[in-house]
């Protein structure tokens, strides 16, 4: 595998993994997202957690409670919120945390929420401090404070709001303040999907796309989706393409395992961005430990897409450990790219 220019591998990690989504990712997963929690597939304690606490809620004719979900990108945080307000019977206005820059961008949202409507904040771990403290009283007395005029004249008004119910998302719950998680009432981490949800999710999506896939088709593809949703759907996309124009447009175990790799995507799902973690750490840092901004920087890759990105899957798969003084890559992952370090863990 040759090393390839950093930037174009930013591009193709865009379109393969990271949030920022083209226009096609964004019609297709309007598409593909299930809408109830009879059909949301795997996650099945969580589900069963939800459920109980949505019909008690209703049941006592009020909003959920607060609810976090934690866990990478990709893995559904934002279709289940959407599955709540359409369990709940509700309406959901989404923001994100980078999204709210002022306190005062939160003020018309909150005020314009009816009784037991949902509001939804991705990457809520980005919200500003002076927002986040904004959100306390909201969150918890269903107040907010505002103040009106300046220096002498200042007043400070209380408005009270219908109580609502908000569900954050983020991927990175340990950045998360103390006094944010606490006033959740509810918060449920998300994990990586077997390749067996995945085989359904894919189904699901070529029937809903009417793609014909053979069922050793789906594996092949749910092998190298990296345990999220998000990822099996794109690949299936990619596969389709090749299927139809190198094909008869069906998805053969053959016509999959062809395009993935053509797309650098290896049979555990590694693509050339993972390799280049990898290899740098075996080769540069001799296995590690290296600490994160030294690799960020050996990479030319922001920290955080290291973090949100890259790292959870290689965590997953045993490639990667963190430890106090920094990354380490394993015996698996050099075995895994066929290298012989000079230091092995
Ligand atoms: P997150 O908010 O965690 O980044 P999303 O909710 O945006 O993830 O999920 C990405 C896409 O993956 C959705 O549009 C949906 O098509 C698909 N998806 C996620 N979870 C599931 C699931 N359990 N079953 C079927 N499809 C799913």
């Amino acid at each position: 595998m040759t090393d390839a220019d950093p930037a174009l591998l930013n591009s193709q990690r865009e379109v393969l993994l990271t949030g920022n989504e083209t226009d096609e990712d964004r019609v297709l997963n309007l598409s593909l997202r299930p809408q109830t929690l009879e059909e949301f597939i795997g996650q099945a304690e969580l589900v069963e957690n939800l459920k109980v606490a949505i019909e008690a809620a209703k049941q006592r004719s009020e909003p959920l409670e607060h609810l976090l979900f934690s866990g990478p990108q990709g893995l559904g945080k934002t279709t289940m919120a959407y599955i709540i307000a359409h369990e709940m019977g509700t309406k959901i206005t989404a923001t994100s945390g980078p999204a709210i820059e002022r306190a005062g961008d939160l003020i018309g949202i909150l005020t314009n929420l009816a009784e037991g409507d949902i509001l939804f904040i991705d990457e809520i771990h980005r919200l500003s401090k002076v927002v986040e403290e904004f959100l306390y009283p909201a969150m918890e007395q269903f107040q907010i404070d505002f103040i009106i005029d300046k220096g002498p004249y200042a007043k400070t008004i209380k408005f009270n709001l219908k109580r609502f119910t908000l569900i954050g998302a983020t991927t990175r719950s340990g950045l998360l303040s103390s006094p944010l998680r606490a006033r959740f009432g509810l918060a449920y981490h998300l994990n990586f999907y077997d390749p067996s949800d995945l085989i359904r999710i894919l189904e699901r999506s070529a029937r809903l796309l009417g793609i014909s896939i053979e069922p050793e088709g789906s594996l092949e593809i749910a092998r190298r989706a990296r345990g999220t949703p998000r990822v099996a759907n794109r690949l299936l996309r990619r596969v389709r393409d090749y299927a139809q124009v190198k094909g008869d447009g069906r998805v053969t175990p053959a016509t999959a395992q062809t395009a993935l790799n053509n797309q650098g995507i290896d049979p555990m799902g590694l693509d050339e961005v993972d390799r280049r973690v990898l290899k740098v750490i075996l080769e540069q840092y001799n296995g590690g430990p290296v600490g994160l901004e030294a690799l960020a920087a050996t990479l030319n890759e922001e920290a955080d897409t290291l973090v949100d990105v890259v790292e959870p899957y290689l965590l997953k798969t045993g490639f990667l450990r963190r430890t106090p003084r920094g990354r380490e890559a394993t015996r698996a992952a050099s075995d895994h790219l066929g290298m012989s370090p000079k230091r092995l863990i």
